[in-house]
Parts: C-alpha cells; sequence; structure tokens
C-alpha cells in the first residue's frame, strides 16, 4: 500500500473558463495559471506521483515550457497514471476538499465526482468530493485543492505469471 498527498491553488481571473475536476462549472471568474488552472487535477496529479515517489508535476510539466500553455490537465492525471502503473499499482480511493468562496460546488459535486472516476479509470464510490468556504482564511480570491490518495499492488494478470 502506498499513500499520496497532493496540494494546489489557482487565483482567480476574469474572462478565462472556471475548470474544476475536468468539468466547467458556470461562473463569471476562472482560474489563471500556465495550463486551464485545474486546480483539482493538479493536487490529484501530485497525490498520484507522490504516492510512487515519481516527484511532481513541475519536474513532468515546466510551467516554463511554452508547450503546457493552455494545456488540458487531463494530459497531466494521464501521466501521472503511467507512472503509477509503471510502479506496479493501483488505486484504492482517492478524497479531496476543495477551499472555495465561490461557486458552491455542492450542485456539481457528483458530475465533478464521476468525472475524476473517469480520468482515474475508477469508480465514482472511489472519489471524495468535498469542498469548504476559506471562512475567514483571507484566500477568497483563490481555490485550492487538498488530495490524499491510496494505490495498492496491482494484481498480476494469471498469463503474466504463467511465464
Ligand atoms: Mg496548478
Amino acid at each position: 500500500m502506498r499513500i499520496g498527498y497532493g496540494w494546489d491553488s489557482h487565483e482567480f481571473k476574469k474572462g478565462v473558463p472556471l475548470k474544476i475536476g475536468g468539468v466547467e462549472l458556470p461562473h463569471d471568474k476562472g482560474l489563471a495559471g500556465h495550463s486551464d488552472g485545474d486546480v483539482l487535477l493538479h493536487a490529484i496529479t501530485d497525490a498520484l506521483l507522490g504516492a510512487v515517489a515519481a516527484g511532481d508535476i513541475g519536474g513532468y510539466f515546466p510551467p516554463s515550457d511554452p508547450k503546457w500553455k493552455g494545456a488540458d490537465s487531463t494530459i497531466f492525471i494521464q501521466e501521472a497514471l503511467k507512472q503509477v502503473r509503471r510502479a506496479g499499482y493501483t488505486i484504492a480511493n482517492v478524497d479531496s476538499t476543495l477551499i472555495l468562496s465561490e461557486p458552491k460546488i455542492g450542485p456539481h459535486s457528483k458530475t465533478i465526482q464521476a468525472r475524476v472516476a473517469k480520468l482515474l479509470g475508477i469508480e465514482p464510490a472511489q472519489v471524495g468530493i468535498k469542498a469548504k468556504t476559506p471562512e475567514g482564511m483571507g484566500t477568497d480570491e483563490a481555490v485550492i485543492a487538498h488530495v490524499a490518495v491510496l494505490l495498492v499492488k496491482a494484481r498480476v494478470s494469471r498469463a503474466k505469471k504463467r511465464r
């Protein structure tokens, strides 16, 4: 078993779409960032990489590289999943907490849960999506994401064992 933890934050910015967990949410501001600013997918990527001690998101996708400008963050998830598979692990579950003043995540949490599960190739019941308001933390102009993941050893297929 391996545990992983990831954290990310992005500042609100006018005139860009708000993407959280691969879902575009209706809001008058999006998140600034070199990529699409998907704070939840970035934190999940780091949690997965951390769980297999495979570095961090910036090591694979440096923000200084113009190649990743406006990049769809699902690319980062795919790389992290590759590293998890390479290390011989599979995801047991993912848990997340978003901290944001707006918009309300509740009405969209099932959609985000389903999308994240699909991206990770697991069931929605394996993905926790929680949200809180900052309550005076002074972070109303940003969205923060915390993510924990648990990995278990992937079962070796029978065909592989026979070899
Ligand atoms: Mg980020």
